[in-house]
């Protein structure tokens, strides 16, 4: 197969088109193309009023492709080998390995142990997907919220109820193969090729359910509403877990755990302090959700080209380092998405994003993070973090009402320090409804300040971010685990044989696709162990 990489095509190519170009590229007629297919698309807006599209395709050729590569001399054109993963030899285990968590580093770890015919036991706290939609329904409807199955918790973790971005920053050649399951159990078939692919809430919600069907298929269970709240060792290897559903207790036995429990697992996490698992501090990220009109994002981003069907709606990623030493950046920005509650604790507030895979909502937002460190902290205590977390979401939700109503600024007012009196152009898509409240009630100050200034900064890169109009509702303070459970290099906590610390809670990744590339590593280092 030859890859021909980067060539720049116009925004409404067409399948000849590709080809002409390809033809062009390798020297040779149509007819030698037996079969093309697009490997990685990506924009370039660096011209606003020329936006192209750079394409890297692969083609497989009736003729001897060594010789057209040689004869066309391209420096563009490669013979490669398409990537196949494949699960590592191993000798079957004599025992049910277990994994806590069915998020993308559970669910992987769960089809790659599963696919090897190791039939694991996966534990998980929530419902299942569809159950935990209408729970979710539930608490925006009744406000009572169900502190096991939320944005947060249940059939495919986290990112279920989320923008369903799949770029990732690991260079791991497993992320291919997350995205090849992804497209398998239902995704567009763009997101294999989209150097920004994103799947949508709703097509995750199909995904995971696809999943979780072909890990039962392949010999393993999935049980939900049930929760890990015990582990037994027997000097400082794993030897059994406690589980509990309805009120019912039962001990398995198993001599691997993946801990794919996410990051905010608070009373998991205290558990697995006190029975002496290590832990540490970790440095994460504070600050609230910025939404503007999507509208006025794509033509920053895209000018006279905004609202182009190829295009899409625009995303943005910026960042600044400011002089204060601190790191101020954009992050999970959900093009035409919504803001919602990503609360898993009682009489807390904490805002995430989502979108479907249209984009076609009004807003556009992101979280706007400052970086904070174990320097924040108020103690030394491995879990201090959390409860940073925990005092900002809950001085949140009391300066907002007490009721699930999040806090809300204008952007104008924000960076003059004034209380918001009514909304101007941009009206919030915060579900619960929103109260006026200034960030500084309820943040810490090296926090606002340094949103403030990373705002200004932000505006000379993307027109219109410092809108004062835009709208902060916040806070923000689960885009990453302010815990680490440390792990070898055999992926095992550093005090225990046997539990594999795996995902974004064990601060082993951050985001879905990362997540999920954790939980397939974690799950070939026990395949390889019983080599
Ligand atoms: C609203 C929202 C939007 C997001 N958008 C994106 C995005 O667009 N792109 C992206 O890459 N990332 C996004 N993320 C982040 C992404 O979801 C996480 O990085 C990812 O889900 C982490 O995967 P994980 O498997 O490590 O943990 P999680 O997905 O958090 O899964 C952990 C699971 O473990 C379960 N669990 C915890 N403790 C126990 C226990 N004791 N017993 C049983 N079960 C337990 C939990 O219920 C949970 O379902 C978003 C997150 C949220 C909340």
């Amino acid at each position: 197969m030859i890859r021909v990489s980067n060539f720049s095509i116009d925004l409404n190519y067409s399948d000849d088109s590709i080809k002409n170009a390809v033809c062009k590229e390798l020297r040779i007629s149509k007819n030698a193309i037996e079969k093309l297919s697009i490997f990685k698309r990506s924009i370039d807006a660096r011209k606003k009023n020329d936006i192209r599209f750079n394409l890297t395709v692969d083609v497989i050729l009736n003729v001897n492709e060594n010789k057209v590569i040689g004869k066309s001399r391209s420096n563009k054109a490669n013979i490669v080998k398409p990537y196949e993963y494949k699960i590592p030899e191993h000798k079957p285990l004599n025992y049910r390995p277990v994994i806590i968590g069915f998020g993308p580093a559970g669910m992987f770890a769960g089809l790659i142990l599963a696919k090897a015919g190791e039939k694991p036991i996966i534990i998980e706290q929530g419902s299942d997907v569809d159950t935990r939609n209408k729970d979710i329904e539930n608490f925006i409807k009744t406000r009572k919220l169900k502190t096991n199955s939320n944005i947060q918790f249940g059939e495919g973790g986290a990112g279920t109820f989320s923008d369903g971005k799949l770029n990732t920053g690991t260079k791991d050649v497993r992320a291919r193969n997350v995205l090849t399951e992804f497209y398998k159990h239902g995704a567009p078939e763009e997101i294999l090729y989209n150097s920004k692919p994103h799947i949508g809430t709703d097509n995750l919600r199909i995904v995971v359910k696809n999943i979780r069907k072909d890990i039962i298929n392949f010999g393993g269970e999935v049980r939900f509403n049930t929760k890990l709240t015990n582990i037994k060792t027997i000097g400082n290897v794993l030897h059994s877990i406690e589980v509990e559903s309805n009120g019912n207790k039962e001990i398995i036995e198993t001599k691997s755990l993946i801990l794919a429990i996410g990051h905010s697992s608070r009373d998991t996490f205290k558990m697995l302090y006190d029975k002496g698992v290590y832990l540490e501090q970790k440095p994460f990220s504070i600050g609230a959700r910025i939404e503007h009109l999507r509208e006025d994002i794509d033509k920053s981003q895209f000018g006279t080209f905004a609202g182009n069907e190829r295009l899409g709606s625009a995303p943005y990623k910026l960042s600044t380092h400011l002089s204060n030493g601190r790191g101020v950046y954009t992050f999970c920005m959900c093009p035409g998405g919504e803001v919602v509650t990503a609360a898993s604790e009682e009489n807390t507030i904490c805002t995430n994003g989502m979108s479907e895979f249209a984009r076609n909502k009004e807003n556009s937002n992101s979280a706007l993070l400052v970086g904070v460190s174990p320097n924040d902290f108020d103690s030394t205590h491995p879990l201090s973090g959390i409860e940073l977390q925990r005092k900002i979401e809950h001085n949140a939700f009391v300066v907002a009402g007490s009721n699930y109503c999040a806090p809300v600024q204008k952007v104008g007012d924000f960076l003059e320090s004034r209380f918001s009196k009514s909304f101007g152009s941009v009206k919030p898509s915060y579900q619960m409804g929103t109260t006026f409240a200034k960030l500084d009630d309820y943040l810490p100050e090296y926090i606002t300040d340094s949103m403030r200034l990373g705002i200004v900064e932000m505006d000379k890169k993307l027109k219109g971010f410092a809108n004062s109009d835009a709208i902060l509702t916040g806070p923000e303070t689960r885009s990453s685990s302010p815990v680490r459970i440390t792990r070898d290099d055999n992926l095992e906590s550093i005090n225990i044989k046997g539990l594999y610390p795996c995902g974004e809670g064990a601060g082993y990744a951050g985001g879905i696709v990362s997540a999920a590339v954790d939980g397939i590593k974690c799950a070939e280092k026990i395949l390889i162990k019983a080599k």
